[in-house]
Parts: structure tokens; sequence; C-alpha cells
């Protein structure tokens, strides 16, 4: 049997609609949500295994993707964000109510991914959002109890549905990350 990812891997993966404009993200509240608008598609959005992404109830991966952090406005609720972790490079803006995550922020201006928020689309009714291309930190889902020796399983189930698997990101981010590494260091060097 295939494995459970999240709600928007196991149904069939959506391509993101051209021309798509953003939309708006809600907590999970019933009354007094709090509403975030983005003003511009997701990039590099994906599944994620680490234990700090907020998932929905069930979900062995979170589905998330970033947005320049000038695209998001936070239009309602905004009293109830608490940041979940303020220690953590990703500083996670979590509904005190619900718990859901809103975005997550990085404030640290030498950090690679410096002016990117992490955003989880499935917490927006708009359709046109490009779906998950590819999934990061997948050993990490054993940290939250899953058995170990499901993992090939998890694997494939990934592989199935287009999202090739990694244990840390991608090349490209992972790439994007030693650029900035390099050039902090003086070493960067143009082919
Ligand atoms: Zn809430
Ligand atoms: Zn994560």
């Amino acid at each position: 049997m295939a494995s459970a990812i999240h709600p928007t891997v196991d149904r069939d993966i959506q391509e993101g609609a051209e021309d798509f404009a953003g939309g708006t993200l809600r907590c999970q509240c019933a009354r007094d949500a709090v509403e975030v608008r983005i003003d511009s598609q997701v990039a590099f959005n994906h599944a994620c295994g680490c234990t700090k992404c907020w998932k929905p109830a069930g979900a062995l991966f979170s589905v998330v993707g970033v947005v320049s952090r000038d695209k998001l406005t936070v239009t309602a609720n905004a009293a109830k964000l608490k940041v979940v972790d303020d220690k953590a490079a990703i500083q996670r803006h979590a509904c005190a109510a619900c718990g859901t995550h809103l975005y997550g922020r990085i404030e640290n201006k030498d950090h690679a991914f410096y002016g990117l928020d992490f955003i989880h689309t499935e917490l927006s009714n708009d359709t046109g959002w490009d779906g998950p291309g590819f999934a990061a930190f997948v050993s990490s889902i054993i940290e939250s109890g899953t058995p170990p020796s499901t993992l090939p399983e998890v694997r494939q189930t990934l592989r199935d549905k287009g999202l090739e698997p990694y244990d840390c990101l991608s090349p490209t981010l992972m790439d994007v990350l030693a650029t900035h590494a390099a050039k902090a260091k003086g070493v960067y060097r143009e082919a």
C-alpha cells in the first residue's frame, strides 16, 4: 500500500496556473481566522520531512514553499500570531489558537534565504498554486516517529508521485546555500 504523504500529494499534484498572482492563506480557526494575503505564485514548493515545518493532522510531510517577503501581508487577526521558536533560523508565525503556521520568516540578513518567507499553500482556497516539485529532509520523518523500515516504501511513493526524495534540500537549493557560503568566505568563482 502506498504511504500517505500529504493531502495535496496523495491526490494528484496540481501544476501552477499560468499568470496565477497569489491568494489568501487562512488558519484553521472557525471564527476570527488569521488571514495572510500572498501577491505572487509560490516558488520551490516541496514536501518537507523535517520536524519543524507545520503539517496537517495525519500527514507524514509538510508541503512548504517560498515567496518574497514583500509579497506577504497579514490582512486579518494579526494579534493571534505568535512566533513558535524565536531562536530558529526560520521564525514560524503560528496562530496561537489553532496552532497552524501561517508563514515562516528569516530575520538574519546574512542567511542565504533572507528575503524569502515560507508558506503552506494548502491553507488557501484559491486554485492555481504550484504543487510540490520534490521532497526534502525525507529521512527526518524518522525523528517524528516513522519506523525506519518503512522509508524505502515512502521514498518509492514519493518517486511514483514525481517527487524526487532528498535527505537535505534539493541540489538547486543546496547549491544556493553553498554559493552563499563561498561568497561569505571569499572563495566564490564564476566559471
Ligand atoms: Zn487559528
Ligand atoms: Zn521542514
